[in-house]
């Protein structure tokens, strides 16, 4: 007997239901809310549900699939990679030869002072991997009561312990007992929800200048480092003042701290450049990657560490006594290596900087007109939309009629990938979208605001 694909599709959600944990996912509601949907294919910048639905992926899957999908040369590395040699590991005085293309080609690309590589599968073991790094440095340095690492609240630093101690999301603190010690937070530079009365230049240098009254009070001769996302992304796409980074940088250098840049969605064109930093002018000393490194095909992510660290903890010896079994995974390299080949080759990042991002924050800056929509702010391909009530006052709708929730639903109801961060509406398109990508994107968000503002009783 011949399945229909309907009720193939029926029993693939039934059996999902059943025995499928998801991340991040309230398996109560998602059942009362009929299930999930079932992504099946995906081609350029779109997506396909078991329904048949086409639905632009305004979001690169989670901030990764930045040279869209169904890139025949990323699968055919894959391919290749696993015929000759589909796994070594890179313990024992053992390596091969895609980690070691990756790793030049990682520096050649990074800024700076950055020649070594240290290879993890995801952001958040990235980000595990800078605590052991940074506890590293300043023991060799002599100074091991060096051990705090300031973070900031509301930032994302992945979901493992370390990841999610440094990361500032009181719900994922409150389910474990977290942070670990030795990681204390600081207020973010969130300018829409914090400081609203200030000028952008005077709330940037305010929330940078947290940090320096958090290492006088910890005090610097224990302080090891400060971590932050050059654009705050699961946060709600924050895109911090002028002012901020370079205070934050004059702060660190001051008090001589390790400033760690989670590059893992700014890295790889996201904001213009091969990395965020250098769009915003900081200089850090270890950078965390994964996502867009692969464009999403096979996992990997890392900790780029730059000569200051380097010349420590590799140059003076010994051993550093961390690594996972898939660090560098070759198939994963592979398509890391082919990936960042296209995006140098067919100059996506210097298009991204130079045409596409210029008409999306334009395009999008257009939906701070709709009534619902108290800010619009965008930066390289990531863009926020504040939906609001009440346009001047800033008001929010009624915490209970979830209006973000509300909004997403009618964007995949109507076709579009847009996420919802409480009520702040974010999307992270992929790095080779065309303008009409765009266009489609943009009037898709604007049609679904109506719905919402409908939906919600607006005013
Ligand atoms: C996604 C993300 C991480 C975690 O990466 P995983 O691969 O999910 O572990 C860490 N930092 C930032 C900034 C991220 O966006």
């Amino acid at each position: 007997m011949i399945e229909s694909a309907e009720n193939r599709a029926a029993d693939l959600k039934s059996s999902d239901h059943r025995h499928h944990m998801h991340p991040f996912t309230d398996h109560k509601e998602l059942g009362e809310k009929g299930g999930t949907r079932i992504i099946t294919r995906a081609d350029g910048v779109y997506i396909y549900d078991s329904e048949g639905r086409k639905i632009l992926d305004g979001m690169a899957g989670l901030w990764c699939v930045n040279l869209g999908y169904g890139r025949q040369e990323l699968v055919d590395a894959a391919a290749r990679q696993m015929q000759e040699l589909p796994y070594y590991n890179s313990f024992f005085q053992c390596t091969h030869p895609p980690a070691i293309e990756l790793s030049e080609l990682l520096s050649e690309l990074s800024p700076g002072n950055f020649n070594h590589v240290f290879f993890t599968g995801s952001g958040s073991e990235a980000n595990d991997t800078q605590i052991r790094l940074i506890r590293r440095y300043w023991d060799l340095q002599g100074q091991p009561e060096k051990m705090t690492i300031i973070a900031r609240k509301n930032a994302y630093h992945g979901s493992t312990l370390g990841g999610a101690s440094l990361g500032g999301m009181s719900a994922m603190h409150e389910q474990m007992v977290l942070p670990v010690p030795g990681i204390v937070h600081i207020e973010q530079p969130y300018q829409f929800e914090l400081g609203a009365d200030l000028s952008a230049a005077e709330f940037g240098l305010q929330q940078a200048r947290l940090l320096e009254q958090k290492i006088l009070e910890i005090g610097v001769d224990k302080v090891a480092a400060f971590i932050g996302e050059p654009v705050q992304g699961a946060g709600g796409v924050i895109i911090p003042p002028d002012s901020y980074w370079p205070e934050i940088q004059r702060i660190c250098d001051q008090y001589g701290i390790l400033l760690v840049a989670d590059e893992v969605i700014t890295a790889f064109g996201r904001l213009g450049e091969w990395f965020g930093s250098t769009h915003f002018g900081i200089r850090p000393d270890l950078i965390s990657f994964a996502k867009g490194v692969s464009s999403g095909y096979l996992p990997l992510g890392g900790a780029l560490v730059s000569d200051r660290v380097a010349d420590v903890v590799i140059a003076r010896g010994g051993e550093f006594a961390h690594g996972y079994t898939y660090s560098g995974h070759p198939a994963a390299c592979a398509v890391a290596l082919t990936a960042l080949r296209i995006m140098r080759d067919e100059g996506v990042v210097d298009r991204v900087r130079e045409h596409t991002a210029p008409y999306f924050n334009q395009r999008w800056a257009g939906l701070a007109e709709h009534p619902i929509v108290g800010e619009a702010r965008s930066l390289g391909l990531v863009g926020a939309i504040e939906i609001v009530k009440q346009k001047d006052s800033r008001e929010r709708f009624h915490k209970d009629l979830a209006v973000g929730g509300l909004c997403r639903d009618f964007c995949i109801a109507n076709g579009l990938v847009m996420r919802a961060v409480g009520d702040t509406m974010i999307v992270s398109p992929p790095l080779i979208s065309e303008d009409s990508h765009i266009d489609e994107l943009v009037d898709k968000a604007w049609k679904c605001l109506d719905l919402t503002a409908a939906s919600a009783g607006a005013s």
